[in-house]
């Protein structure tokens, strides 16, 4: 399974996975029909399947119209969201299993961005140490989601989920929002060496037009606030010790950040 990064609208992220052995695609949260049509044809692809995480404008838009183009294809989302992703035919739960170039994808139930959001988790393979998580809007790179839908008890708990997967995980996360994440993160965390480098990594990674995505558990675990509500130096910014609350303050100040 190769896999591209579309940018699509302002500041989105469309992941095409490719199986070069059938010559079929899968795109995961299509923004906007034009660049995946476009990478499809360089491909000499046929499209089968659109993975969704939630039901947003920005990573639906083009259901629809690739169905017009390619009117077998799969739309497959979350049973929280019927009535939601347009297209939509398969209604998925945690556990749930769905399968792609030889490969299966778990699926996480991850309320918080929204009451409805699910990751798609495809576990590493033989010969390939590389897990690879499409998480939309729940785990950014140097962030979370905003809480449209949810608590932040539950994003917490989805966000623990996404926590226990390997640290060799890639994160595919759907926009570019990693600057003005890590920007915020040095503001509760300034003494974390790691993220000090990282926002210097990506400080100049930004300044050469360079994409910050696929990050990765380990450095997430290492970096992102919203994945260290145990750890002494956020408690003490959020000045509690209780996870949730941690975890709530931290949401809340970067709501006005
Ligand atoms: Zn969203
Ligand atoms: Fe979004």
């Amino acid at each position: 399974m190769e896999i591209y990064r579309l940018p699509a609208l302002s500041d989105n992220y469309i992941f095409l996975l490719f199986d070069a052995a059938t010559q079929t695609a899968a795109v995961v949260d299509p923004a906007e029909p034009e660049p995946v049509l476009r990478q499809l044809q360089q491909l000499g692809a046929t499209l089968t399947t659109i993975f969704n995480t939630h039901h947003h404008a920005d990573h639906v838009g083009a259901n629809r119209s690739l169905l017009q183009h390619f009117p077998n294809v799969m739309v497959y989302g979350s049973e929280v969201d019927r009535g939601r992703i347009p297209g939509q035919q398969v209604f998925l739960s945690e556990n749930d299993r769905v399968a792609f170039a030889g490969r299966e994808a778990h699926i996480y139930f991850l309320p918080g961005h929204t009451r409805a959001h699910i990751a798609y988790y495809f576990p590493p393979v033989m010969g390939d140490d590389w897990g690879e998580l499409f998480c939309g809007d729940t785990l950014f790179a140097g962030g979370c989601g905003r809480l449209f839908e949810g608590t932040p008890q539950q994003m917490l708990t989805s966000l623990t989920k996404l926590r226990s997967l390997p640290d060799t995980t890639r994160i595919w996360c759907a926009h570019e929002y990693t600057l003005k994440n890590l920007e915020f993160a040095i503001t509760v965390e300034g003494d974390n060496l790691a993220l000090q480098e990282r926002l210097r990594a990506v400080q100049a990674a930004r300044q050469r037009d360079e994409a910050t995505v696929p990050s990765t558990l380990g450095l997430e675990k290492q970096t992102n606030p919203f994945l260290r509500w145990d750890v002494a130096a956020l408690q003490a910014t959020a000045n509690t010790t209780d996870p949730a609350q941690t975890f709530a303050r931290i949401r809340g100040l970067k709501d006005q950040f």
